[in-house]
């Protein structure tokens, strides 16, 4: 093979693996304003399912107060017609220290019932806020999501096109080529193959001998940078495709 040919050859496969990085973290990386949204959507969604615990639990609570409130307004009932039917003190001390008794016991409840009552106003206020994702919010984020996943899909379809380029290439430089390429991608990547940037070299600018920028325009022999020991190219011989 040709000086030349095995030149563009790794030329080609530095494009392709350049190509390939940038893909790949196109097809891996959401937009921000979609994570964004994302991010948006995931808290309010937690924060609606922490509302509903919360008020099934107030709930639960009110279901078992009423009963023990319903008790004690009966025996406060019961005690007060004591009071009535009382004859002597001894007996009127007596009922009215278990009327104070059942009266107090019926007020923490009472009380407690009320704070319930009032907190649930509130959950029922979040939850029905947090709930409705106006059709505005939802139109976003849905086109959103689909603009990404028509974004991913043809990253995806074009990796795909590179990935078979390459194998293409690697086939046609065949093995030897392909250990000399691989050996200086292993030490020199992710640019192992650089173009020349006027008369230095455009990975490590360093400026490059006049008898170098000479024999890397002749590719007579594969050239490399003195200062970084890539391998070197002039852009004007070898021009992107794309
Ligand atoms: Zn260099």
């Amino acid at each position: 093979m040709k000086v030349r040919e095995q030149l563009s050859g790794y030329i080609a496969l530095q494009r392709l693996l350049d190509r390939r990085t940038v893909l790949k973290l196109e097809r891996d990386t959401p937009p921000d304003a979609l994570t964004t949204l994302r991010t948006q959507f995931a808290e309010r969604h937690d924060k609606l399912e922490q509302a509903q615990k919360r008020h099934e639990a107030l709930q639960k609570e009110q279901g078992s107060l009423q009963p023990d409130v319903e008790a004690l307004r009966e025996e406060r009932e019961h005690f007060r017609k004591q009071k009535s039917q009382v004859t002597n003190m001894k007996q009127l001390s007596a009922v009215v220290s278990e009327l104070d008794h059942v009266e107090t016991q019926l007020k923490v409840k009472e009380d407690r019932l009320l704070e319930i009552w009032q907190e649930l106003e509130g959950t029922d206020a979040d939850i029905a806020t947090l709930g409705e994702e106006s059709q505005e919010e939802r139109t976003l984020r849905e086109q959103a999501e689909a603009d990404w996943e028509a974004r991913r899909k043809a990253a995806e379809a074009e990796l795909a096109g590179v990935e078979r380029e390459l194998r293409i290439v690697q086939h046609d430089l065949g093995e030897t080529a392909m250990a000399r390429f691989k050996k200086l991608w292993v030490s020199r990547k992710p640019n192992a193959v650089v173009p020349m940037d006027g008369t230095a070299c455009s990975a490590c600018h360093a400026d490059l001998r006049p008898s170098l920028v000479q024999l890397v325009r002749t590719n007579e022999e594969m050239q490399y940078c003195d200062h970084c020991r890539r391998l070197l190219y002039d852009p004007e011989q070898f021009k992107a495709s794309a």
